[in-house]
């Protein structure tokens, strides 16, 4: 999807909720519930992107809320991080089919959407959980085992990579570095 002036007339969350809970403008609507837009404070200095739903989370309509969301949620707990007071959402809005990564197309046309949600949030941290979080908002060609714990700058707005919850689940050796990550983004969210 090209970028949309309808975009850039919504002037809040809820208007550009609406528009997104009507988009077609890819393959991946077809087979989904729903669109999973986002949720959390609107307000937020701080923001999490993942890739993309999964099952639960296009039963519900809700980011983060399966077996990956549920780990969140306890290295949230463990850092001190309440769900409610940060911004959660997924590069893609839409479930892909079998929870497979969301094809380049997809998330090209799904990311507009989340470049207004940052223009409107106007968080000063942003986490890419994952690689093709990190791949649209840090570096196209970037790999989150390569860059994950770096902070990078974009616009006035601090971006820190960390493996995706999924990832954990696979593979808990990666627990320590997340959790050194998670430490960083503390310090970051103390300083202004
Ligand atoms: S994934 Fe994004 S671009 Fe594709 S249909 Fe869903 S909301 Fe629209």
């Amino acid at each position: 999807m090209d970028w949309l002036p309808e975009l850039d007339h919504c002037n809040n969350l809820q208007e550009l909720k609406e528009l997104c809970l009507q988009c077609r403008s890819c393959g991946l609507r077809e087979n989904v519930k729903g669109v999973v837009f986002g949720e959390g404070n609107e307000n937020s200095d701080l923001m999490f992107v993942g890739e993309a739903p999964g099952a639960e989370e296009d039963r519900l309509g809700r980011p983060f809320v399966g077996a990956a969301g549920k780990l969140l949620d306890r290295i949230f707990g463990a850092a001190g991080i309440v769900r409610e007071d940060v911004y959660i959402t997924n590069i893609a809005k839409c479930r892909p089919p079998g929870n497979r990564v969301p094809k380049k197309e997809e998330a090209e046309s799904c990311f507009p959407y989340l470049v207004r949600q940052i223009e409107l949030i106007q968080p000063r941290l942003i986490v890419c959980l994952g690689t093709l979080a990190t791949q649209f908002l840090v570096h196209r060609e970037a790999r989150v085992t390569a860059v994950r714990g770096q902070v990078f700058e974009k616009g006035g707005i601090k971006i820190i990579p960390t493996y995706h919850p999924a990832a954990l689940l696979r593979d808990p050796n990666k627990k320590k570095a997340v959790w050194q990550d998670f430490k960083k983004i503390k310090e970051l969210c103390k300083t202004k």
